[in-house]
């Protein structure tokens, strides 16, 4: 088979070379990949932008492409599923339709309550006015959310009424966000720890993976502005066995029944990012995809041949498979340039990424690199996901950060602490 994945991130080097370890698959061609895709074994980079649809699909089309694996949420909210398959192309991801649970908050909200899946109470505005009326409201703590895609720019968890209404000023007058900040959502603020449940859906079946807790601020102690994600580790205990089966029966099950009953068959991942309350989980946001950096170390501890379950997905014959997975624990720690996540420097060259590597039951993902005359540069705001494998979460954490000592670049930072509210449970 030939694979073609889409996306440049730690979460698609960590796909193309989990799709990579099939004995289906002969070619992973990667658009438009990064400098560890580059690399891979199996592994081509083609130079081809994850918006670019009419270059993918002439691409799949003259490259006999058997299947195409859609990592970001862009193309998927964009429509990339309906196109491919409207050119009898296979793809896993869902449509557009299905989509909107990440690309619209005040979407997925409202099918959040038709389902009755356990969620924040919430209320959605169109302007300015009647927003802040309402966060005079409620009062603070409260939670501003622009209701499209932002990038995990668009949520403000304002401690104060005043920050709340500069969240609303930013959106409606400052127009920050464009068109995702046509509307908001406001909504209840939650108190927990977090954590990240992903599946496998056909849109009949849900076949769960593993759970898995991110890091998102950029200091150690959840310190500092939000980062697309600082690390992540699998599977999380704050998420019971208890836990796990209610976000698979009350909260996965019901989410693709409430679209089905609107029309819309969801087939790709699922993810739900979930708040651990004390009156247990509640959702805080579904995305449409598989997570970054929580990929890493979930597709790390994956035993099973993933190609065959993304077929069984796409085929709708997700009730005949299953998963296997590692006893083990993993950790991925991310390396991110200095200055990240507000403006940084790229083109500096990495050392020691061999001798982290050589290091067993290590795998370095690459996000922000580039591969030039046979170096790796960095070329993004998260350079590096250093992963690691081991007994128990302790050696797991102990070897991850052996590895990421191996490692140099200039300016490079990373958070000491990832793993450790799991440590401290
Ligand atoms: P974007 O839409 O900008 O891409 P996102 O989808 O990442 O952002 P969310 O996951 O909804 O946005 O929120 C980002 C973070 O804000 C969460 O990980 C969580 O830490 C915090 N947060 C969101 N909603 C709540 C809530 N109701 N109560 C407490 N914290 C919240």
């Amino acid at each position: 088979m030939k694979v073609l994945v889409i996306g440049s991130g730690g979460r698609e080097h960590a796909l193309s070379w989990k799709i990579a370890q099939s004995s289906l698959v002969e070619k992973v061609f990667v658009a438009p990949g990064n400098g560890g895709t580059a690399i891979e074994e199996k592994c081509e980079n083609v130079d081809i932008k994850a918006d670019d649809f009419n270059s993918l699909l002439k691409f799949a089309k003259n490259n006999n492409i058997d299947l195409t694996v859609v990592g970001p949420e862009d193309p998927l909210a964009k429509g990339i599923v309906d196109i491919f398959e409207e050119n009898n192309l296979k793809i896993f991801g869902p449509k557009k339709a299905a989509a909107m649970i990440e690309a619209s908050k005040a979407f997925a909200k409202n099918v959040m309550i038709k389902a009755g899946i356990p969620t924040a109470y919430y209320a959605e505005f169109s302007d300015f006015e009647s927003a802040k009326f309402y966060v005079e409201e409620k009062g603070a703590p409260i939670v501003v959310k622009a209701d499209g895609l932002a990038a995990g720019k668009g949520v403000t968890v304002a401690k104060t009424i005043d920050e709340a209404i500069k969240a609303l000023e930013e959106i409606f007058i400052e127009k920050v966000f464009g068109e995702s900040g046509n509307k908001v959502v406001i909504e209840e603020f939650l108190e927990g720890e977090e954590a990240s449940y992903l599946a496998f859906t056909d849109g009949n079946v849900i076949l769960p993976l593993v759970s898995s807790q991110d890091h998102k601020p950029i200091y150690d102690n959840d310190e500092g502005p939000n980062t697309g994600g600082m690390g992540a580790y699998s599977p999380a205990p704050v998420v019971t066995k208890d836990i796990f089966d209610f976000t698979t029966e009350k909260i996965a099950k019901p989410l693709i029944n409430e679209l089905a009953n609107r029309g819309i068959k969801y087939k790709g991942i699922i993810y739900a990012g979930l708040m651990i309350t004390e009156n247990g989980p509640k959702v805080l946001e579904f995305n449409c995809r598989f997570g970054d950096p929580e990929t890493q170390p979930v597709l790390y501890k994956m035993k099973s041949d993933i190609v065959p379950i993304i077929l069984a997905a796409v085929d709708e014959q997700l009730k005949d498979a299953s998963v296997e997975w590692y006893d083990d624990a993993t950790v991925c720690v991310v390396l991110a340039s200095g200055g990240y996540p507000k403006s940084y420097k790229k083109g500096y060259e990495i050392t020691g990424i061999n001798d982290a590597k050589n290091i067993d039951g290590i795998k370095v993902f690459h996000a922000g690199t580039k591969f030039e005359n046979g170096k790796i540069i960095t070329n993004g705001g998260r350079v590096l996901g250093v992963t690691g494998r081991a007994s128990n979460l302790h050696e797991a954490i102990e070897k991850t950060y052996s590895a990421v000592k191996q490692i140099h670049f200039k300016d490079m930072h990373y958070r000491n602490d990832i793993g450790q509210k799991a440590l401290r449970r």
